[in-house]
Order: C-alpha cells, then structure tokens, then sequence
C-alpha cells in the first residue's frame, strides 16, 4: 500500500479512524498535497481550483513565498513566549498592522486561534464590559436563527444551525434567537407584506430584548454577511442601523462576527462597512492570517476597550497560545501582501464581474437566488422556483452530489444548508482566493 492509499484509507470518514476526523461532503477524503495561487493538486497530481479558499481564508491563495520567509525568519528566532508573562514584538506590530485594516476608533486586537475563539472571546469580553460597570445581571447573548458563530460550547451556543449542534443540546446556555433577516426567506414577510427584513426584523431584535429583560441582555452578535449557514445573504438597508439604535438604547453591545467577510472578502476591509454602522465589537480569522496560521481576533471599540483600562488585570481571559509570535509575524506577512496587491479592490471588482457570471445560472429552473458581497457569493438552489420547495435532494444528499460532481470538473466547491429551523436552503458559497481576476473568474 502506498503511502497516499494509506491516508486515504485512514481519512475515510467513519473507518479507521473511528469518526475521529472532521466530516467530508464525500465518502471519501482526497488527499491535497499542495497548492499555488488559486490552485491546489491531489496526490495524483489532480489540480483543482480552489473555489472556496480551503475554508474561505487562503485569501491572499496558496504557497506565496513572501510568508513562508517571514515564518521561517519568526521561528528561528523566537517561536513562543507566554502571553500572560511576556509582550513581544510580532504581536505587537500585527495588532498595529490590523489596526490600519480596521474602521476608524478599533485600535486594539485580543489576538486568539480560530473564529471560534474570537467569538468566545467577544462574548466573554461583553460579559465583563458590563460587569465592570456594574451591570452583573447581562449575560445573555442574541443572535440570529440562520447564523454560524462556531464549535466551541459559547459560539455553538449563540448559532442558529442545527446540523451542526443538534446532538449536543442542551447547550450550556440557551440564548434567544431573533429571524434571520434574509430577504429571500424572511420569516417576517409573509406576516408583514414586502421587504420586511429590514427594520422590521430589527424591531423583532428589540421585542426579544424587551421580552427577556434588557438588564439580562449583554449582546446581540450577528455575521453582517452570513457564511455557512445562510450562504451569502444579508439584510435589506436599515437593519444594521436599527439594530444599532437599539443596542444603544438598551446597553447591549453590538458585535459583529467577520470571521468569514471580514479581512476584504465582500470588497470593503470589514463587510459592516458597506453599512454606515460603527459596532462595538468585531471578531475576525479566516482571512486574517489567510490560512497560513490558526489565528483569530477580538477587536473592541475604543469606548469598550477603555473600560478595561481601568480594570487591574484587564480583560480576564487568555490561552496558551494567545498573541503567538510565530503566528503573528506569519498575519503581518499576509496583511502585508494583501496591502501590497490592493486585494481588497481586487475582491470588489473582480466579485462584482463573478456576480454578473453566476445570475447567468438564472437559466436554470433549480437555481432560487444569487446573492453575495464581493468575493462571497450563495447561489441557493430549489426544486421550485415559485414555491421554494427544496430539491429532491436536500441536505446532506445534496452536499455530497454538489462537492463530488464540482471535483470530477476539477473545481473545489462548498455546499451547504439544508434544513434549518424549518426551512430548507441548499446552497453553495463560491469564495474564490481575492488573487483572481476576470479571466479566472
Ligand atoms: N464565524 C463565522 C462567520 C464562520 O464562518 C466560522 C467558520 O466557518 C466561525 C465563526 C468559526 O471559525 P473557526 O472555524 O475558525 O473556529
């Protein structure tokens, strides 16, 4: 048996491994062996374009030498030092360098791992915000029913997607969860007639406040742009804004998880930007360190982070490899390069041409909605037009036939949906690397 066979025999979803590996959309694993640009290669040196990114972070796409050097250079001089005993200079440059990417007043970074992490890390950061203001009793955390915060027990607990908690209910806490807000299913339109998921769902947001107690309601947490749960849609105008006032007005902060749009994906630095509303939280990864390093953030507001100043030991919260040199010097790279080839323009213009390719699918009856910011884009697929009833194979089904038939073509795709709460959306997110230009596109 060859090396490869082996992999592949061990990989194989369920087997050997004892399901002790992430699922597949296949049977079976193909193994990636490497990659360049926006091109990966199997170990029968199959190529594959790489239509999602790995895992919509390879923003900046696959092998670039300018960060293997700064990796290489970091390691050999300082891997690691504790965070909690020590600063170091790569974090500390990383956190600047994020701080030109991000809006204006959002100059500090608590750096973590993964996406999830920066949720944990938001919602714990909310939570003592409030504390040390006096307000112990806000600790419940809204978010939307179609959304995806994470895996880890706090960010699973504020996502609205069942397939991917459901066998560990009851969650350690169960928070509130306000409509979707997407205005392809709108939970609110047929109640209300016409484009109510604008403001109309926010004010949903506030009854759900008012309901629980807002001296109980320490956020509300929401994907400006949704990812994996709700491929690429957003509100109509008005729902950010509103839901803003209403934070406001109610002491909840408002965080925004970018871990998918942020970084220039949806062709702005963070996707909330194309909304003229200030947060007072947002999360980020993915693109963050483009896949080069496990790495996630936490970015509060000048006016959240400033409580915590006066706190003695500041923000309590921290993990081992928090603010990891390595990985930061590896971010700094990525920024850099992104900087470097204006990749942020790039995933606007380029998205904008990839959109106008992708409504061509209208052409097919299955073909339900296309909708998406930039460089991340759904497409959302029915089995009928009119009533939006799924396809015939929905769900799981439905991912396994659209991830195998898009690498018999030679192309890496990302299905997803199924059933939520009730309602069936199967989608595919399309989030090339923001490397690729019209012709690739
Ligand atoms: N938030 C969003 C919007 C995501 O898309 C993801 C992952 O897909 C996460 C959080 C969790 O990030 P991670 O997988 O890095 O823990």
């Amino acid at each position: 048996m060859t090396k490869h066979e082996k992999i592949q025999r061990q990989t194989r979803a369920g087997t050997d491994l004892g399901g002790m590996f992430p699922r597949a959309f296949a049977d079976e694993f193909v193994t990636i062996v490497h990659g360049d640009g926006p091109w990966v290669w199997d170990a029968d040196e199959n190529r594959y374009l790489d239509a999602i990114s790995g895992n919509q972070n390879v923003n900046i796409g696959h092998g670039r030498e300018e960060v293997a050097k700064a990796a290489k250079e970091q390691l050999e001089r300082l891997e690691y030092t504790s965070s909690m005993l020590f600063a170091n200079e790569p974090a500390m440059e990383y956190t600047e360098k994020i701080a030109e990417f991000t809006p204006d007043g959002f100059e500090k970074t608590w750096l973590v791992s993964s996406g999830s992490e920066a949720n944990e890390s938001a919602i714990k950061m909310a939570r003592q915000y409030h504390y040390e203001r006096g307000n112990q009793g806000k600790y419940k955390v809204i978010s939307r029913r179609r959304s995806y915060h994470g895996n880890t027990a706090g960010a699973m607990a504020v996502s609205g997607f069942p397939a991917r908690k459901t066998k560990m209910e009851p969650l350690f806490a169960n928070f509130p969860k306000a409509p979707s807000a997407t205005p392809y299913r709108c939970e609110r339109c047929d109640a209300d007639g016409g484009h109510a998921c604008g403001v109309e769902c926010a004010n949903a947001v506030e009854r759900l406040i008012q309901d629980e107690g807002p001296e109980t309601v320490s956020a509300f947490i929401t994907e400006p742009v949704t990812g994996a749960a709700n491929a690429g849609a957003y509100p109509h105008d008005g729902y950010f804004e509103r839901i803003r006032e209403i934070c406001d007005e109610y002491d909840v902060l408002f965080i925004v998880d970018e871990v998918m749009a942020g970084f220039g994906r949806t062709g702005e630095n963070f996707a909330i930007e194309h909304w003229n509303v200030t947060p007072d939280i947002i999360t980020g990864a993915k693109g963050m360190s483009g896949g080069y390093s496990p790495i996630g953030g936490t970015m509060p507001h000048r006016r959240i982070a400033e409580v915590f100043e006066g706190v003695e030991d500041g923000f309590q919260h921290g993990h081992t490899f928090c603010f990891n040199p390595a990985s930061a010097a590896i971010g700094t790279a990525v920024l850099e390069y992104m900087d470097d080839h204006d990749l942020v323009d790039n995933a606007r213009k380029v998205g904008a041409h990839l959109h106008d390719r992708c409504e061509e699918f209208y052409e097919y009856d299955f073909v339900g909605d296309v909708r998406g910011k930039g460089l991340m884009i759904g497409v959302e697929f029915v089995g009928d037009r009119e009533t939006k009833e799924p396809l015939p194979e929905t769900g799981s089904e439905f991912q396994s036939l659209l991830f195998e038939a898009g690498l018999d073509n030679g192309i890496v795709t990302y299905p997803g949906g199924g059933h939520v709460d009730g309602q069936y959306g199967d989608h595919v997110l399309i989030t090339p690397p923001l490397t690729i230009d019209d012709e690739l596109a």
